[in-house]
């Protein structure tokens, strides 16, 4: 399985000499099976650069999975080019959302006055699929799993399995637990965060949303983001081989960020820690 962030910023795109070497393109993440469609994760900015991509790769059909239609991650969603490929097909899913709800919510995007096209102007055959927190679906090789977390007016983050590896992908989230009750000696405080836990578990690579530092969460916890602490404490006891810090915040230049990857360096507890980076591939192995 391969892993690529496309955008790891969260809110706004931050294009500029500041923000060049981790990327200023709001989230889009890539999950790909040699030979298989791949999994598209939110279509934010990133989701441009992608697309042209894979205009030039054989397979020629794409499954985009949102978490959400917060702007920072449907920005993109108009300039997928596979979208404007009558040969590719599309398959859009939203959690929560019927296919139906999911059409009318990116037309409200794509309706001729925010953006110069209509929805069903797209030729690309575009497929909505109803998708159930909770109920794993089976994409080709993977199996795709959304579950509900802790942002205003909803969000899923996905859990996704294939080729022997697992991943998740958790944003927009505020943690599903109050600080200081966050999983002491390893239990879960509550139901929501046990069920969490027992779906990440022994995971190869977790995405999470990181975009706050611990001050600024607890000035800010109604707005729906995370902090690292959270975020390793999580993936720890569920024994995750390897954090990505994720969503980043758009006043994050890169310099706080090296600062960021430098704290986390060490790990956590045995768990390997990442900064996620636009353009790269996840090395499974270190
Ligand atoms: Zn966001
Ligand atoms: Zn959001």
């Amino acid at each position: 399985m391969r892993v690529r962030f496309w955008g790891v910023r969260g809110s706004i795109p931050v294009p500029g000499a500041d923000t060049a070497r981790y990327g200023g393109n709001t989230s889009c993440v890539e999950v790909q099976l040699p030979g298989e469609a791949p999994c598209i994760f939110d279509a934010g900015t990133g989701a441009r650069v992608l697309g042209r991509e894979l205009l030039g790769r054989p397979e020629r059909s794409v499954n985009l999975f949102f978490t959400h239609f917060h702007l920072d991650h449907l920005f993109g969603f108009p300039f997928f080019a596979p979208l404007f490929a009558p040969s590719f097909k599309v398959t859009v899913a939203a959690p929560g959302f019927t296919p139906e709800a999911t059409r009318d919510r990116l037309g409200r995007y794509m309706n001729g006055v925010l953006h110069p096209l209509r929805i069903h102007d797209l030729p690309a055959p575009l497929e909505y699929e109803a998708l159930r927190p909770g109920r794993p679906i089976q994409r080709g090789g993977y199996q795709v799993t959304a579950t509900q977390l802790n942002h205003p007016g909803g969000a899923c983050g996905y859990i996704i399995e294939g080729g022997g590896r697992k991943v998740a992908y958790l944003t927009d989230t505020s943690p599903l637990s109050r600080p200081g009750e966050a999983l002491s000696g390893g239990q879960a405080p509550n139901s929501r965060e046990a069920a969490l836990i027992k779906l990440l578990r022994g995971a190869d690579l977790v995405a999470v949303d990181t975009m706050f530092s611990e001050d600024e969460y607890l000035e800010k916890m109604t707005w729906g983001h995370g902090y690292p602490e959270y975020a390793a404490t999580l993936c720890r006891a569920a024994d995750v081989k390897k954090l990505a810090l994720f969503h980043h915040s758009p006043d994050a230049t890169d310099d706080e960020l090296d600062r960021l990857a430098d704290r986390w360096s060490g790990g956590y507890q045995g768990m390997r820690v990442m900064v996620a980076r636009e353009g790269a591939d996840v090395d499974f192995e270190g």
